[in-house]
């Protein structure tokens, strides 16, 4: 028989989610998660509730066994890695008492199988965080679903940790993957990985990001139109996947692999080193975080300490007031990560505008102006008093501070301050340990804040310039709204005037002032920030190392000489001319800039 010359695949390209950068190019290897367990469901006599309790908890003790088998790995491989956590967070909810609550009450009131008290319960609380708001929170569906199948495998006696065994490295294309199929994935020969579903803050990305490995979510129907034999080109840093690529298409990604390989190495250089200007200069260099998430994968980046902890997660994570106890063990983990000199600013309730919490907050007409922050917490006294107490527990453990939003008026820092005097004699009674000294500070996100900056600085430790809010309440534009997107312009002379005042209030009150908006993680306001006198940036993680780099290769005399510049101007440039003019200056001064950005970086607001 004739063979035939094999056809030639045609090439194409699929667009889906950067969740983890990095480019790599291998095989497909198609993978089917096994969301295949039946579920039998069955009345019960009231008579056999106790054996089939039994089995529940039989069922639940395996799944713990599972899973401390899973961190017990991770520890030993990599001890304190941040991978662990996720499994640690699903061993939580093995042992939450709400949850073993519902399911024996099903059992022994409903009087259902143990298996079906299991699936109801978890569909409940996958039903209930599908509908939240916050695609953090959204996502966590993921692990709610992992940890279900987990315990349904049990009862039949399987474990979850199964992936298919794979022969030569290539890269997993597959409809969905959950916490336990990333970690199960055999990670020397997996190149990287493209899903159907999932979001930048899945938990899958998260894990992606953390092991390092380059992955593209939300491909639509990636695993359907791709075929074993397939090669792929897989961008993790644009969220794109080429299949089947021709022979230039190819050659130029080689290249790109071997050009981010040299600025990695670059950006790594140093990173555990604290951040200097290239005259010495100190900068401090702090990581933007919220409860749950890894001070292993902050230290990693090369954090200095948690410049805002944005404490409302527990509010909006649960949908509730959380105790002070499960606040308190919050704060302590994250302060207990850091040393003296690495404080961690724990911002107070910052509820209300588009963090709302049902049934906490009355209906407001116009939420941003309404009774949110430090408003909210000064009208609900045993809210704010529980969280000063939780903080200042903590503050025994690691180097906690308070912090303050949406601070508008002088009296409103006044009786925020009673408040924690007030709690810290109450404590001291008690003969509860806390940190006397305790340093608090108040965030500088609306105008008046800035304009009454003198006066505040007499009040607090430390300011915290919150450019999100800053700008968008100095532009009157909703920071969330793309039709007024446009107004988003942090380099507005409107705002410049008003981070200058807040600069030369601090520094006539002897105080630090900081930036830890988004603002912080963008090279060329990071430089000018820097050239107007802040000594202390606060961004996402990831960034650090990238504007670690930009700094450390500018002076602070050209940094503040750009900035001076800036000022002469404010009268006759736009905002758009501003930011063109910084981003030059930081081209001169770093070439490799623009190269960096495009690997690593997002780009700067539309100007
Ligand atoms: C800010 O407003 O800049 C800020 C850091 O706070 P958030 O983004 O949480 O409002
Ligand atoms: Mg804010």
């Amino acid at each position: 028989m004739n063979s035939s010359p094999e056809k030639k695949k045609p090439m194409f390209t699929l667009g889906g989610l950067a969740a983890s950068r990095g480019f790599v190019t291998g095989p497909v290897f198609l993978f089917t998660s096994g969301r295949d367990i039946a579920v039998p469901e069955y009345s019960i006599r009231p008579e056999d509730a106790i054996a089939e309790l039994a089995r529940y908890h039989a069922a639940r003790a395996e799944t713990k066994r599972q899973l401390l088998e899973i961190v017990e790995d991770f520890n030993r491989r990599a001890p304190g890695s941040s991978e662990a956590d996720v499994f640690t967070n699903h061993l939580q909810m093995v042992d939450d008492q709400t949850m073993i609550t519902e399911c024996t009450k099903r059992i022994s009131e409903n009087l259902v199988n143990a298996e079906c008290a299991v699936y109801r319960t978890v569909e409940k609380y996958r039903e209930l965080f599908s509908q939240m708001d916050d695609p953090y929170l959204r996502e966590r569906v993921r692990d709610i679903e992992d940890v279900g199948q987990r315990m349904l495998r049990a009862f039949a006696g399987k474990d979850s940790a199964q992936f298919p065994k794979l022969s030569e490295p290539a890269v997993v294309i597959a409809d969905d993957l959950t916490p336990s199929d990333t970690v199960a994935l055999p990670r020397d020969l997996v190149l990287g990985f493209a899903t159907d579903r999932g979001s930048v803050t899945s938990h899958v990305s998260l894990l992606a990001r953390s092991l390092g490995i380059p992955a593209v979510v939300g491909l639509g129907d990636a695993s359907t139109r791709l075929h074993a034999g397939d090669r792929v080109l897989l961008d993790g840093t644009n969220g794109a996947l080429t299949v089947n690529p021709d022979e230039t298409t190819c050659r130029e990604f080689a290249n790109i692999i071997e050009r981010e390989r040299e600025l990695r190495a670059m950006l790594d250089d140093g990173r555990d080193i604290p951040c200097a200007m290239k005259c010495g200069r100190r900068i401090r260099l702090a990581a933007n975080a919220h409860p749950g998430i890894p001070v292993q994968t902050l230290r990693g980046f090369g954090a200095e300490g948690v410049g805002l902890y944005r404490s409302e997660y527990l509010w909006l994570g649960s949908g509730e007031q959380p105790s002070e106890e499960v606040q308190f063990k919050a704060y302590s983990d994250i302060v207990s990560g850091f040393r003296e000199n690495e404080p961690v600013a724990i911002r107070v309730l910052d509820i209300g505008g588009d963090k709302q919490v049902e049934g906490m907050s009355a209906y407001e007409e116009n939420p941003f102006l309404g009774n949110r922050s430090i408003r909210y917490l000064l009208s609900h006294r045993d809210v704010f008093r529980a969280q000063l107490r939780a903080i200042l527990r903590a503050s025994a453990l690691g180097p906690a501070e308070v912090m303050y939003p949406m601070v508008a008026t002088v009296e409103e820092l006044k009786a925020a301050n009673a408040e924690l005097e007030g709690e810290k004699a109450r404590l001291r009674l008690a003969g509860v340990p806390f940190n006397e000294n305790i340093r608090c500070g108040a965030m500088i996100e609306v105008p008046s804040a800035a304009l009454n900056s003198a006066a505040l600085a007499r009040e607090v430790d430390f300011f915290s310039m919150g450019t999100n809010d800053l700008v968008q309440y100095t532009m009157a534009a909703d920071r969330g709204n793309d039709e007024v997107a446009y107004l988003y312009q942090p380099t507005n002379p409107a705002v410049l005037r008003l981070v200058d005042m807040t600069v030369a209030s601090a520094d006539a009150a002897g105080i630090p002032v900081a930036v830890c908006g988004e603002t912080a993680s963008d090279p060329v306001l990071a430089l000018l920030w820097v050239g107007m006198g802040i000594k202390e940036l606060s961004m996402s993680a990831s960034y650090l190392p990238v504007i670690k780099k930009v700094l450390r290769e500018i002076t602070f005399e050209d940094a503040k000489a750009l900035a001076d510049d800036v000022r002469s101007r404010l009268d006759t440039d736009t905002a758009a001319a501003i930011y063109s003019r910084c981003r030059e200056y930081l081209l001169s001064k770093e070439p490799a800039f623009a190269e960096i950005q495009s690997y690593f970086m997002h780009d700067g607001p539309e100007l």
